[in-house]
């Protein structure tokens, strides 16, 4: 066969996926695994949200619809982010995309060129990086404090004359940390002294417990240089409706429409109906389910503690990020078959010696699955 991609072939399979399969290839052959891997939350979509759905698809929204998303939908986006995050958007300053990746994917194409260098704050999530080389562009790692996940001035010293974007991901999938506003005025003021574009993931808004969450395109002018990305999944357990959205400067968002246009053309239409009702009824669920999180957050953090392991600060998302002592990936390897339980090794997330633990998963489950650790790691 003629030989293929050069760009993709360079791009390494995820990390998380050896321990996930063999957890997979166990409970297949009826091992009692349980799973502690998992990045989506583990509650049904809240019914409002699936009715709206249902109705739009009775009433025929089975057709395309615009390429940035239904003006519903855009307006409702708009004043969400008006409402909750401090700075204001136009509805063309908005794109509905089919999932928050995708947003993600579709502003790295955007605006990087070739040999345009990306600075990514580790531990990092799994995608940025070959969203960045499928773009064709440089990722180039800065490592976050390791007792308070915040940033410091060392930044600066991963900036060089071409460096395009700096990413940044409040809470943090896999720390749980929260960002700072010390720290956010850090990367705002690099971006606008170097004069650097920013992506800010804020996906996990919605899940902070007892701290803040501030938006980067809130502080100072960043809204000019800023593309936030958000969605669906996390705040609304949506994660199969593959709805999510990005806010950014129009001349941004226009050319990520055009990508939109020749790829996937727009997210499904009565999805995006979805989507509204998510953003303009009850959020009283999304309160609910940020409750059993932090229940359970509370649970975890104390059984590890109790165990003696250090643990990155537990503010947001739903993950509590473990210093082990060894190779985090044999100790995955050990928790696996000897405890039966699986989790995600750091060296994924470009942090070797941290274990990423998911915490969206019922209490029940969780208690067993300490109790399995502790007995395991002889520490009872
Ligand atoms: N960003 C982060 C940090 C995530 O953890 C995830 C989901 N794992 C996404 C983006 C993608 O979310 P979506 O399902 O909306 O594509």
């Amino acid at each position: 066969m003629r030989s293929l991609s050069e760009r993709i072939g360079g791009i390494a399979p995820s990390a998380t996926i050896e321990i996930s399969d063999a957890a997979k290839r166990m409970k297949r052959e009826g091992i009692d695994v349980i799973s502690l891997s998992i990045g989506e939350p583990d509650f049904d979509t809240p019914q409002h949200i699936k009715d709206a759905c249902c109705a739009a698809l009775a009433r025929g929204e089975t057709h395309y619809a615009p390429s940035n998303g239904i003006p519903e939908l855009l307006s409702a986006i708009a004043a969400k982010i008006a409402a909750e995050n401090g700075f204001e958007c136009k509805s063309s300053e908005v794109i509905a995309t089919c999932g928050a990746k995708h947003a993600i994917n579709l502003a790295m194409e955007a605006v990087l060129n070739p040999h345009d260098e990306v600075i990514l704050i580790d531990p990092t999530w799994v995608s940025y990086e070959p969203c960045v080389q499928m773009a064709g562009a440089k990722v180039v790692h800065y490592r976050a404090d390791q007792k308070t996940f915040q940033l410091h001035d060392d930044l600066q010293d991963r900036i060089t004359g071409r460096t395009k974007m700096i990413v940044i991901n409040s809470p943090s999938n896999p720390s749980g940390a929260v960002l700072e506003r010390s720290s956010l005025k850090l990367v705002a003021d690099l971006c606008e002294d170097y004069d650097i574009f920013a992506m800010s993931d804020e996906i996990y808004e919605k899940l902070v417990y007892g701290k803040e969450h501030v938006s980067l395109a809130s502080l100072g002018d960043m809204r000019s240089r800023t593309i936030t990305i958000n969605g669906f999944s996390k705040a609304y357990a949506m994660t199969g409706w593959r709805l999510g959205y990005a806010v950014a400067p129009v001349e941004i968002i226009r050319e990520m429409l055009t990508i939109q246009q020749h790829s996937v053309s727009h997210p499904t239409t009565f999805v995006m109906w979805g989507g509204v009702a998510a953003l303009t009824g009850d959020q009283s669920p999304v309160a609910a389910m940020r409750e059993e999180f932090d229940r359970r957050r509370i649970y975890i953090t104390g059984e590890l503690a109790a165990m003696n392991y250090r643990m990155a600060p537990a503010d947001g998302a739903f993950y509590a990020f473990v210093k082990v002592d060894g190779d985090d990936t044999e100790i995955a390897r050990r928790w696996l078959s000897k405890a039966h339980v699986a989790v995600t090794p750091g060296t994924a997330f470009y942090a070797p010696g941290w274990i990423r633990i998911s915490y969206a998963t019922a209490l029940p489950l969780l208690e067993d699955a300490m109790r399995r650790i502790r007995r395991s790691e002889g520490k009872e």
